[in-house]
């Protein structure tokens, strides 16, 4: 078996031993999984941090479409990302949900008047 030095008393003594036998000091045991424990955390973070900055592949298609090109899914779908992410300031206020569906719709002004109304509708179920 494995010998280390005591930290307290710097006597040579097994590894394996949990309290050293010459000063009684308890001994820290490195145990492997604490080693693989710190692994699997750092590869989480790892990935979370990837994950949180990764601009070239989104999973909602982008915000802001081209007016051009845009079709009245995209169109919703902005009108709705907007919606969504007001709603978590105001909460279930009616009046300013109304409020905030007005300035969503400003965000639309530029695919047009009829096109965002027809997001707005859909939203609302008109
Ligand atoms: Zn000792």
């Amino acid at each position: 078996m494995a010998l280390k030095k005591c930290k307290e008393c710097d006597k040579e003594i097994s590894t394996d031993a949990k309290v050293c036998p010459q000063c009684g000091k308890p001994q820290p045991k490195r145990s492997p999984w604490g080693c693989a424990i710190v692994a699997v955390i750092a590869v989480i973070i790892f990935m979370f941090a990837i994950s949180n900055q990764s601009p070239t592949t989104p999973r909602t298609p982008p915000v802001g479409s081209d007016p051009a090109t845009a079709t009245d899914e995209q169109i919703y779908r902005e009108f709705e990302v907007c919606m969504n992410e007001a709603k978590k300031t105001v909460g279930d206020d009616k009046l300013k949900g109304q409020a905030i569906a007005g300035n969503c719709m400003l965000g639309l002004k530029k695919y047009g008047d009829k096109r965002a109304q027809k997001a707005f509708k859909l939203y609302f179920n008109l």
